[in-house]
Formats: structure tokens, sequence, C-alpha cells
């Protein structure tokens, strides 16, 4: 990757946060120009983006959350042709139990995505060719872009440390209202950007924000080379090796130490195996099976905006699709700290 960066620097920023968030701000901030420094308390695999089973699903919500995710998508695409960035391309099949057609809003949905997307085709007959059971009665697919976490993640933070940002093991404390003059003064920066995930509850003091603990689960793949996503159940195949189970989604629960004897683990792999009889007989990979994780859910969405008279930059709230739209907002984020001046 090159970077057109001009000859002298005159604004530096101090992103907060080292998630998929912090690192794609930093890098895109970093490309157009920006001196950078990342300060974190946390890396992978300590982060919760390292836990998503990280498929990208078009959004439900917002216009915007809609434009960052197709953005997002493009710039997928393209990393994918390198299987370096831990980035692939592969089908994924979303299934229903009515028809599409007699669902005014599937419908809307499934017609906007197909503008954005590579591979897209409805058709009913992709139940039986992928042998899924339960009553389902339509599908359609697409070529999805699907994160290989632990991959991805060490790619961004050797990208934002080639490109030339500091990287900083830090925990902040207090709002950063208050703080602000303190930080920018000890980085050396103009502005700050605050992709703190949870962290966020405390430091721009956001009462929106809670977390919806979800699970990803790792089983050895059978050969499953395909995304299915039915009734908020999803099953991602992850390189080779593996595949991702997901579908827990708890509210306000702070804990992440599920395993594969916890009930919830047990349910999920178990509707997934009914779903998806080719996984009955895989087992857990070695090691790590069960990664739980705090989804930063912000009942308004995710807040992309400055903080009113401060050089400060939100970028949080992702829930559950900081992958989706990471780019998009990283982009639309850099856009506000330029905006600042
Ligand atoms: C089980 C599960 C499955 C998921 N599946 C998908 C999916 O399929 N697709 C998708 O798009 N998304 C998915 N998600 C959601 C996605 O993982 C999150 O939206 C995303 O990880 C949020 O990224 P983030 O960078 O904001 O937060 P995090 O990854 O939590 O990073 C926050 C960063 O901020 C730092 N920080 C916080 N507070 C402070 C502080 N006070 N001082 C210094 N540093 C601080 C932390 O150390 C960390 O580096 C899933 C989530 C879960 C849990």
């Amino acid at each position: 990757m090159r970077y057109h960066l001009p000859r002298r620097y005159s604004r530096r920023l101090l992103v907060l946060g080292a998630g998929v968030v912090g690192l794609t701000t930093a890098l895109v901030a970093r490309r157009r120009g920006f001196e950078v420094t990342v300060v974190a308390d946390r890396y992978a695999p300590h982060v919760t983006s390292a836990t998503a089973a990280a498929l990208w699903e078009w959004p439900v919500a917002d216009a915007r959350a809609k434009e960052w995710a197709a953005l997002s998508y493009r710039i997928f695409n393209d990393m994918a042709a390198d299987p370096l960035t831990g980035v692939a391309m592969r089908p994924s099949l979303s299934y229903q139990r009515v028809p599409i057609d007699a669902n005014p809003e599937a419908l809307a949905g499934m017609t906007e995505l197909r503008a954005h997307v590579r591979g897209f085709r409805h058709d009913s007959t992709l139940i039986a060719v992928h042998g899924v059971r339960g009553d389902v009665t339509d599908a359609y697919e697409y070529l999805a872009p699907m994160v290989d976490t632990d991959r991805y993640l060490a790619w961004l933070l050797r990208e934002v440390r080639s490109a030339g940002c500091e990287v900083e093991v830090a925990l902040i404390r207090g709002k950063l209202t208050d703080e602000q003059d303190r930080l920018l003064r000890r980085y050396d920066a103009t502005a700050i950007v605050n992709c703190t995930g949870l962290g966020a509850i405390e430091l721009a003091a956001d009462p929106d924000l809670r977390p919806l603990r979800g699970a990803s689960v790792h089983l050895r793949n059978p050969g499953i080379g395909c995304a299915h996503r039915v009734d908020g159940l999803s099953i991602v195949p992850r390189a080779r090796d593996r595949v991702v189970l997901g579908g827990i989604v708890e509210s306000d629960r702070w804990t992440t130490d599920l395993t594969m004897k916890s009930h919830q683990i047990l349910e999920l792999v178990a509707r997934c195996r009914i779903f998806l009889p080719t996984l009955r007989e895989a087992q857990p990979v070695p090691g790590n099976p069960v990664r739980s994780g705090l989804r930063p859910h912000r009942d308004r969405g995710v807040r992309v905006e400055v903080e009113r008279g401060c050089p400060i930059v939100h970028n949080f709230g992702h829930g559950d699709t900081g992958f989706t739209v990471s780019w998009g907002c990283a982009e639309d984020a850099v856009d506000l700290v330029d905006k600042l001046g």
C-alpha cells in the first residue's frame, strides 16, 4: 500500500482505541496525511473486535449506516485480493420462513442490498442445494466479506505501524471533555478521535451506550464454504480450518466467561447443528473455542460526531456492525476532524 502524504503535517491526531474501529480510523487518518498516535489499554486478542463472527451484513438501521456499509463493502472487496489481510469474499446465504415477496420489509431490505453487492441470486432452490433444515421457504445469496479477526486485526496494526503511526498502551480515565487539554498536550495532538467502544460510557459520558453480550463458537470446519444466516443465527466459515457460529445476544451482561458448557453455548451449537446437519460431527477447535464479547450497543445508533465545542470526534457505539461499517465510519470521522480546521 502506498501513502500519498503531504510533505509537512500540520495536524496531529490522538486516536483512542485499538479495536477494529480505532485501527481503521488511525489508518484512514494517516493515509490522509495526519500524524497519528494510537492509545489503548487493550489490543487484540483482548478486544471485543477479536470475538466477532465478522461477517459483513446489510444494516437494517439508518441511511448513514447503509452508506458506511456500502463503502466498507467495496474496500473489503478490494482487500480480499491480498490473503494476508485476512479478508475473504464468499457466498453468504440468507434464509426466510415466509417467501420474501410476501414480506414487504424483507423484500425492501433485499432490494436495497442487491444494488451494493456482487453475485446476488434470489432462489428458493438454494435451500435444497445446501441441505439446510427447518421450515424455511425462501433464500438469497450474495458475495460477502468475511473477516478472520485474528489475521485482520494483526494486519491492521502492522499497517498502522508501518504507515508511521505511534502506538502506545495506556488507560485513559475521566471524561474527555475534562481531560482534553491534558491529553492534547501529552500527545502533542490537535484533535482526539474517540474509538473506545464501551469505554465511551466513561470517556464520553454517554448514557445511551451499553453492552450486548455475545459469543462466537469456533468449530473445526467440516467443509462449509458459505455463510448461512437464519433467525439471528450465523454460521461463518473462517480460513480453511474453522467455522464460527454466532447468535447470542444478552442485554447488560458484563462478564465474558461463557464456555462450551454454558447453557447458551450448548443451545447455540444445537440449533446450528439442527439447521445445518453438516455441522453434526464438527468438534470445537482446541484451545479457546468460545470467544465471548460485549457489543458496544447504542440505542440511538452509531455515534460519529463532534463533541460540541471541543476538538473531539466520537466514533463508537457500533453494536453488532463494527466490521460491516468500519471503513465508512472511519472516513466520516476523519472528515469531521478535517472540518475542525
Ligand atoms: C459475538 C460477536 C459477534 C459479532 N459479529 C459481528 C459481525 O458478524 N459483523 C460485524 O460487523 N460486527 C460483529 N460484531 C460487533 C463488532 O465486534 C463490534 O461492533 C466491534 O468489535 C466494535 O469495535 P470497537 O473497535 O468499537 O471496540 P473494541 O474492539 O471493544 O475496542 C475498543 C478499544 O478501546 C480501548 N479502550 C476502551 N476504553 C479505553 C480507555 N478508557 N482507555 C484506553 N483505551 C480504551 C480498548 O482497549 C480497545 O482497544 C460482533 C460482536 C460480538 C461480540
